[in-house]
C-alpha cells in the first residue's frame, strides 16, 4: 500500500460505488428504458445528466491546463471539501489541521463528519505558522487545509512556503484557491503532477461569477480524483449547470478580474482616508478585510442604506473587522458614498 493509500478510510478504500444505468453500457443506443426516466421531453431536463460531467470536464481541462484524470467537479467546492472528510477521517478517531482565522465550512464539514479540526492561528499580521502547523499534526492527522488568499485575511502566501509544506507533511494538505485568480502569486494546481497527497480546491463562484449553478473544482492525483468520484452522489452536478457552464466559459473573464482588482485598490487607497477606518489590509483577493472603530455600529449603518457586508469582528484576529466584497464601479460609488454620510 502506498502512503496515499494508507492515508485512506479502509472502508472508502475498499468500497464498491453505485454504478448507474448507463455506466455498464457499451453501445449507442438510442431507445433507453434502462433508467426508470419520464419518455417525455418537457422543458429538455426528462435524462439523468452525464455522472462524471465528461464534455465540461474536457472544456475545463484546455481552460486549467491539467489532464481531466486529474480533474474532479463538485457541487459547489464545499462539495470537496465535505469529500475530503468524508473519504480520509474515520468519525471519532481522525483528525484535521487547519489555519485560523479561515473559511468557516472547513470546520462545519469536520463537525458533520465527527472529525476534529486542530485550528492553527495565523501570525498577526496573517502570516503562515508553517512551525505550528507541523507541530498540531499527529499520527491520526489526516488532513492540512489551506487556503490562499485567505478567506477573511484577503492575503495570498508565498508559494515556497506552502510548497515546503506540501512536500513535508505527512498527510494530504487541501489547498483552497477559491479567490487565486484575482491574485499576481497565481495557483499551485499543475503541482497535483508532482505531489500525490496535495489537492488544490477552486471554484467558478467567484472570478467566473457562476456561484448561482453550484461548480467546485479539485485538482488532484488520479487515484484521489477516483475516490472521489466513487463517494459523491452519482449524479452531482445537474444537467441545467452542466450546459449553462459549459457556455458560461465560452466568454472571457479577464477583463473582470481586471476590473475588480483596479476597483480593489481603489478602495483600498479611499477606504484609510475615513477617520473611523483604522486599517485597511492588503488583499489578493476580492475583497478587503477592512479594521474601524465599531464595526457593528458601522455595519448597521451600511445595511440601513441597503448595503450588506461581512462582519468578521468576532473571528479570531480580526477584532473590528468588516469585510467588503468588491463590487461592481458603481456599487462601489455607493458604498463610499455611504462611509462620507456616517458619523
Ligand atoms: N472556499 C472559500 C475560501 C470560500 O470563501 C468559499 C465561499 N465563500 C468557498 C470555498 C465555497 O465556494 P463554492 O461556492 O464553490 O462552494
Amino acid at each position: 500500500m502506498n502512503k496515499i493509500e494508507a492515508l485512506v478510510r479502509p472502508n472508502i478504500r475498499i468500497l464498491s460505488p453505485y454504478s448507474t444505468a448507463r455506466d455498464e453500457c457499451q453501445g449507442t443506443p438510442d431507445i433507453f428504458l434502462d433508467a426508470n426516466e419520464s419518455p417525455y421531453p418537457g422543458i429538455g431536463y426528462n435524462r439523468y445528466p452525464d455522472p462524471r460531467q465528461k464534455a465540461l470536464k474536457q472544456r475545463i481541462s484546455a481552460i486549467k491546463g491539467l489532464p481531466v484524470e486529474n480533474i474532479f467537479l463538485g457541487n459547489g467546492s464545499d462539495e470537496a471539501i465535505d469529500l475530503m472528510f468524508r473519504i480520509f477521517c474515520t468519525p471519532g478517531q481522525d483528525n484535521a489541521v487547519a489555519i485560523v482565522p479561515s473559511y468557516g465550512m472547513y470546520t462545519v464539514a469536520a463537525d458533520i463528519n465527527d472529525v476534529k479540526v486542530r485550528g492553527v492561528q495565523l501570525g498577526a499580521d496573517f502570516s503562515l505558522p508553517v512551525d505550528e502547523l507541523f507541530a498540531a499534526a499527529d499520527a491520526n492527522t489526516k488532513l492540512l487545509f489551506l487556503c490562499s488568499p485567505n478567506n477573511p485575511s484577503g492575503n495570498a502566501f508565498e508559494p515556497a512556503q506552502l510548497l515546503d509544506l506540501i512536500q513535508r507533511f505527512p498527510g494530504i494538505v487541501v489547498l483552497d484557491e477559491a479567490y487565486a485568480d484575482f491574485s499576481a502569486k497565481g495557483s499551485l494546481r499543475h503541482k497535483v503532477l508532482e505531489f500525490p497527497n496535495l489537492v488544490v480546491l477552486q471554484t467558478f463562484s467567484k472570478a467566473y461569477g457562476m456561484a448561482g449553478l453550484r461548480l467546485g473544482l479539485a485538482f488532484a492525483n488520479a487515484y484521489v480524483t477516483d475516490l472521489m468520484n466513487r463517494v459523491k452522489y452519482p449524479y452531482n452536478i445537474s444537467q441545467a449547470a452542466q450546459e449553462a457552464a459549459f457556455r458560461a466559459l465560452e466568454a472571457p473573464v479577464q477583463d473582470k478580474v481586471e476590473e475588480i482588482v483596479a476597483q480593489r485598490a481603489r478602495l483600498a487607497g479611499t477606504l484609510p482616508s475615513f477617520p473611523f477606518v483604522k486599517k485597511v489590509w492588503p488583499s489578493d483577493a476580492n475583497f478587503l478585510l477592512v479594521q474601524v472603530d465599531d464595526p457593528d455600529r458601522l455595519y448597521g449603518h451600511l445595511l440601513s442604506d441597503g448595503i450588506i457586508v461581512r462582519n468578521r469582528s468576532r473571528q479570531p484576529l480580526c477584532a473590528g473587522c468588516l469585510r467588503l466584497t468588491v463590487g461592481t464601479p458603481r456599487e462601489n460609488d455607493n458604498l463610499l458614498q455611504s462611509l462620507s454620510r456616517y458619523e
